[in-house]
């Protein structure tokens, strides 16, 4: 193996020959938080970016064990080998999670899978390094090689620099997938090299993100008030789907707090003011603005309108 060549230990890579095929409960365990029905949307949009996969995959949003089963699922899906699934009708479906493939997939156990492993301790710059001999290569079984940077906010800013460049590179018949909480947590130009898949947020009526707390302020006050949400001047430049995404899943927190009765930031004090037929109105109205954002109708236009409408719809209480 290259990588072993100079001395550096490769990431977790391991030969098919010496594993023992894993059991389909291992495997089911693993690919099991993926497999939730609030990760329908993610997973759609998963099996729509199969057809080209994009070089660098982002899952933010959720719980970080709902973002590693979904790249496990990611990887399963791009290499699934039941023949039914690649029909393309059984493909609506997803990978089988019974192949051998599948199998290997779910417990790390692909050798053309690498799973560099932020989720307790930070990545190393020495395993960044390690990929690149191995990435000179073709894949040794699979269609696609898949690469997993778990919890990639654990990358020192030495190893992120690392894998950038290693980005540059042209990585043939590869598949990069980084996981993080938020995207903020990442360099800009990491994540601006990849395609961003936003998982809902977890339901535990956990506190926001502090990064995300001024746009929950802004919208609580604007829908209860009608003003002060053109303000958010410097953080409205530079809005794209992606994060306008996310703003639409505060509003959706935030309805799912009130709905729960859980204490919830100032949006969700607004909520609560409301008769049930408000609240499911402004359920319709999150689904449109996400609707509308994935037909890529422009950001602003799209959290100005949903805005504006529960506003509306607070005043007519
Ligand atoms: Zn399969």
């Amino acid at each position: 193996m290259a990588a072993a060549k100079d001395g550096r230990k490769a990431p977790a890579r391991k030969s098919a020959a010496e594993e023992q095929l894993p059991g389909i409960e291992d495997a089911r365990a693993a690919f099991g938080p993926a497999l939730s029905g609030a990760l329908e949307r993610p997973r759609a949009m998963l099996r729509a970016l199969r057809v080209r996969p994009p070089q660098l995959l982002h899952l933010e949003g959720g719980e970080a064990a709902d973002r590693v089963a979904l790249a496990l699922w990611w990887a399963a899906l791009l290499n699934c080998e039941d023949p039914e699934g690649m029909e393309p009708k059984a493909m609506a479906m997803g990978p089988c999670l019974s192949c051998s493939s599948c199998l290997r997939l779910g417990v790390n156990m692909h050798p053309d899978l690498i799973l560099l492993d932020g989720r307790e301790g930070s990545i190393k710059i020495d395993e960044v390094r390690g990929l690149r001999p191995i990435l000179g290569e073709k894949p040794h079984f699979a269609r696609w090689r898949v690469i997993i940077a778990a919890e990639a906010q654990s990358l020192g800013i030495e190893a992120a620099n690392s894998l950038l460049k290693v980005l540059e590179d042209p990585c043939p018949d590869t598949c990069f997938v980084f996981t993080a909480p938020q995207r903020e947590r990442l360099l800009p130009t990491l994540v601006s090299r990849g395609w961003m898949v936003t998982l809902p947020w977890p339901e535990a009526g956990r506190p926001l993100p502090e990064e995300l707390r001024p746009w929950e302020q802004a919208l609580g006050r604007f829908v209860a008030e009608g003003r002060g949400w053109l303000d958010m001047t410097s953080e409205r430049n530079g809005m794209d789907a992606a994060k306008a995404q996310h703003i639409v899943l505060i509003g959706q927190k935030a309805l799912a707090d009130c709905i729960a009765g859980r204490e919830g930031g100032m949006l969700s004090a607004v909520f609560r003011r409301l008769p049930e037929a408000a609240l499911m109105q402004a359920d319709e109205i999150f689904v449109e603005a996400q609707d509308q954002l994935q037909a890529q109708v422009s950001p602003l236009l799209v959290l100005d309108a949903m805005a504006a409408r529960l506003h509306v719809l607070a005043r007519r209480r």
